[in-house]
């Protein structure tokens, strides 16, 4: 089997925050944007659903069904601090797997270019700040999520290994913190964002404090999902290197998790009390990453047009989001 006449792009984790996002931006994007989906494409999203990834039999016979062109990886265990920090093993496993059969079939069907997705977390815990492309693999990750860290790293040294033996396009990229519609909202497994979203809006209907957990001072760079995807659709398109590139706001627009909080609370109107748990962890301090090369890369390739979603804007579109599809029944 090789890839098919049709030019098929197939999303792993085509349903999740990411995936969906693509999904919203392929099908929203208008005519001639250079992020809409142009016209021999046909973008397939496959979701846990219909096959799963740690699987390697069953990832062969969803892309022998649509025999892809292009990969974009997305599928992974993921979760918030909490979730990494009680399931160290299931985060290390399910990853390595699925990141494996993806590669390996994209490898033996001739997949002409791979896209994966890494995530700043994989960088060393004891780093010089800011993080750049090339600090990865310079010493262990940060102990609360060291299993999806190591599983997320071999991405890269996979990507290296089917290029140097074979000359396969595979690539990765890393996002920093990633909120918008579609997220998790699961208490225990939430990231911030959406954790934050759902706790507040309990609090509210309860006429409860709305409790943050931590002490409010990390800080973190925040990407609108429908603004990564725009990013992927351009790393898809115009990026050669097998080296992964970071796609994050700039290094200057780290905000706080009090900040996050007090515009959770604007958002969603709350006008209740904020209590802060500090029995609970912190994790990293801070960890911002630099878009240097992203934006001269860009620049570059003729997309410096480009611009993020102001924060508060995609605050409120996800909050939104929440309210129109929150099942007050589940
Ligand atoms: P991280 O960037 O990998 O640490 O991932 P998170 O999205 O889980 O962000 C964690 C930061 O937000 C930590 O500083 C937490 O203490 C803080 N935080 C505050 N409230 C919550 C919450 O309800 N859920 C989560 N996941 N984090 C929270």
């Amino acid at each position: 089997t090789s890839a098919s006449d049709r030019n098929v792009i197939l999303v792993t984790g085509g349903s999740g925050l990411v995936g969906s996002a693509l999904k919203y931006v392929i099908e929203h994007e208008p005519l001639g944007s250079p992020y809409g989906k142009r016209q021999d494409e046909e973008w397939i999203f496959l979701s846990s659903n219909e096959c799963d990834l740690r699987d390697i039999a069953q990832t062969r016979q969803a892309f022998e069904k649509y025999r892809p062109r292009k990969v974009i990886h997305l599928a992974a265990r993921v979760g918030g601090l909490f979730a990494n920090m009680s399931s160290q093993h299931t985060f290390l496993r399910d990853n390595l797997l699925m990141n494996d059969s993806v590669l390996q079939i994209s490898h033996e069907m001739g997949v002409e270019k791979v896209v994966s997705c890494l995530s700043t977390c994989v960088f060393p815990d004891k780093v010089t700040y800011p993080l750049t492309e090339e600090k990865i693999h310079t010493g262990p990750p940060h102990p609360s999520n060291f299993g999806y860290s190591h599983a997320k790293r071999l991405i890269d040294v996979q990507n290296h290994a089917y290029h140097d033996q074979f000359g396969d396009q595979f690539t990765s990229v890393i996002p920093t913190n990633v909120f918008g519609p579609g997220d998790n909202y699961n208490l225990e497994s939430a990231h911030v964002i959406p954790g934050l979203i759902h706790k507040c809006y309990l609090a509210k209907e309860n006429g409860t404090p709305f409790v943050v957990f931590g002490s409010g001072k990390p800080l973190r760079q925040f990407i609108y999902s429908r603004d990564l995807a725009k990013l992927f659709i351009w790393v898809l398109r115009k990026y050669s290197d097998i080296d992964p590139v970071i796609l994050s706001v700039a290094e200057n627009d780290e905000i706080t998790i009090r900040e996050v909080a007090d515009a959770i609370v604007e958002a969603m109107g709350f006008e209740g009390s904020v209590k802060y748990d500090t029995s609970k962890a912190d994790g990293q301090y801070r960890k911002p990453a630099s878009n240097d090369k992203l934006t001269k890369l860009m620049v570059e390739s003729g997309s410096a047009e480009f611009e993020f979603t102001p924060f508060k804007s995609a605050l409120q579109e996800s909050v939104n989001w929440f309210l129109a599809n929150y099942d007050k029944d589940a």
